[in-house]
């Protein structure tokens, strides 16, 4: 039955008696439920479904199924340095990548990463990543992302940016326009974003940039309220320009004051929040606390795997309580003598951030991000009859938010089409990625030299290099990223 070759055909599949997580407007939770899928889209919701002829039966039972998830901000050509700054801060990162060694990846190292980053989104049952690629020197690099996102069977968005250039430089110049017009043709599977940030300098020299993306009918990403680099002056500037709009979205936004969520909520951006980033590199707290006071929507993203892990069970378990949300509202109570006796945020909370709030942010809520009928089939079967955390299984949303690891992700559908089954990624060869990757860290490792490349995986504390600022196009420093 789990033979791969059944699914080569495009044959319909039913996901047969699972608990079904819709994440519909209702929030209906489906025991012994059934999810037929025909071509790209879901077909029908219900007990003893009997699919049309040739239709491929999956078994779901004792596991749970639920929408697949979104991730709206990785930079997937980080891949390749998976773990490597395991002990950065911030500031290392910037130095590293920015300042002294981005530049040494090529376009085919590009493509290692991406290809990497996207093999492991599929396998975590992450169907949409939003490839949050700076590291695009030249159009050159471009192509070679795509190239490996198109060799992916998932669905990606790429968010364009090039951390070497002033934004207004790399988006208007000719080659980019023409890489526009050649690799994004509006295919369903391939979303486009322009991803650069905002450093407040009065000038605004990002104006430019924001321009062209109205230009091209695309929204905009960017790292928006991070201690020492963005903060209030980048998004007062954004808002007094008119640049922001519903299709925003701003990473992080720690490190911001009240005036700046109103902005966000009048405006009707949305969050994409990074916890295990947050939490461990210095951009500020983890502000779903504020966002929720606010009313601004909220996605989950994983940032980068040079630091942390890929997956967004991660993301939801530490937003929810290990590291980030419940601790803050403990200690605050704490702090005034209380006791909180009821959790604020509930793990169906983010549950739905994981999923339908990466819909939304992106645009997509309208077939993305909930088992509904006509939506597409982009599905994730949790289930491990080997393991004895799989039972039992009595809350559903807990046991996504607590209990669940990639490990446990079964079976994955993008587009109608089963990626992963039996907890085997199919049409994937993770050989020829791992040659392909082994290629480009012997690269990284030859260029630095053995001692720059132990020196950057173990920063020495007392030597870090102090920065002000990583975006060397500008001078500009802000008393609201920098204190004082
Ligand atoms: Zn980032």
């Amino acid at each position: 039955m789990s033979h791969p070759k059944e699914f080569d055909a495009g044959r319909p599949v039913v996901l047969r008696g699972g608990t079904v997580l819709t994440m519909d407007d209702a929030k209906q939770v489906l025991p012994g439920c059934d999810v037929l899928v025909v071509d790209d889209r879901i077909a029908a919701i219900g007990p003893d479904l009997t699919g049309p002829e040739g239709t491929v039966e999956i078994d779901a039972s004792d596991g749970i199924v639920m929408p697949g998830m979104i991730d709206t901000h990785r930079h997937m050509w980080q891949t390749v340095m998976r773990g490597y700054g395991a002990d950065w801060t911030l500031t290392q990162y910037f130095v590293w990548y920015y300042l002294e060694w981005g530049k040494a990846f090529r376009p085919e190292d590009v493509y290692a990463g991406n290809l990497l980053g996207a093999i492991e989104a599929i396998d975590a049952g992450v169907t949409t990543t939003v490839d949050w690629s700076h590291g695009l020197q030249t159009t050159q690099h471009a192509d070679a992302a795509v190239d490996a996102l198109q060799d992916v069977p998932g669905r990606f968005v790429l968010a364009y940016g090039n951390l070497a250039q002033a934004p207004a430089e790399w988006t208007t110049a000719p080659e980019f326009r023409d890489f526009v017009g050649r690799r994004i043709t509006g295919e369903d599977m391939l979303g486009f974003q322009l991803a650069f940030d905002v450093t407040g300098d009065p000038a605004f020299p990002e104006k430019p940039a924001f321009e062209a993306a109205r230009d091209l009918g695309v929204a905009v990403t960017t790292h928006a309220g991070v201690w020492g680099a963005t903060g209030d002056d980048s998004i007062r500037l954004m808002h007094d320009h008119g640049f922001m709009t519903p299709e925003t979205v701003y990473v992080h936004s720690a490190s911001l004051a009240a005036d700046s969520y109103h902005r966000i909520a009048a405006t009707g951006g949305s969050v994409s929040v990074s916890t295990e980033s947050e939490q461990s590199a210095g951009q500020g707290y983890p502000p779903t606390w504020a966002l929720r006071a606010h009313g601004i929507p909220v996605s989950l993203s994983m940032d980068t795997t040079v630091w942390w892990s890929g997956d967004l069970f991660s993301a939801m378990r530490t937003t929810l309580g290990v590291g980030a949300d419940r601790s803050r509202e403990h200690l605050e109570a704490h702090a005034k003598g209380e006791t909180v006796t009821h959790a604020a945020l509930r793990a169906e909370q983010v549950v739905e951030w994981a999923t339908r709030g990466g819909a939304r942010a992106l645009g997509r809520e309208g077939d993305l991000g909930s088992i509904e009928v006509g939506k597409k089939a982009d599905l994730v079967l949790i289930k491990n009859d080997r393991s004895p955390v799989m039972f039992p299984l009595l809350n559903p949303y807990g046991h996504v938010a607590f209990q669940a690891q990639r490990g446990d992700v079964h079976t994955v559908l993008v587009n109608g089409r089963v990626v992963k089954h039996d907890h085997r990624l199919l049409g994937v060869d993770l050989a020829a990625a791992r040659r392909t990757v082994e290629q480009t860290v012997e690269h990284l490792r030859s260029t630095l030299g053995d001692e720059a490349w132990e020196k950057g995986m173990n920063p020495d504390v007392s030597e870090t290099t102090i920065l002000d600022n990583p975006y060397t196009y500008t001078d500009y420093h802000s008393a609201s990223t920098h204190g004082h």
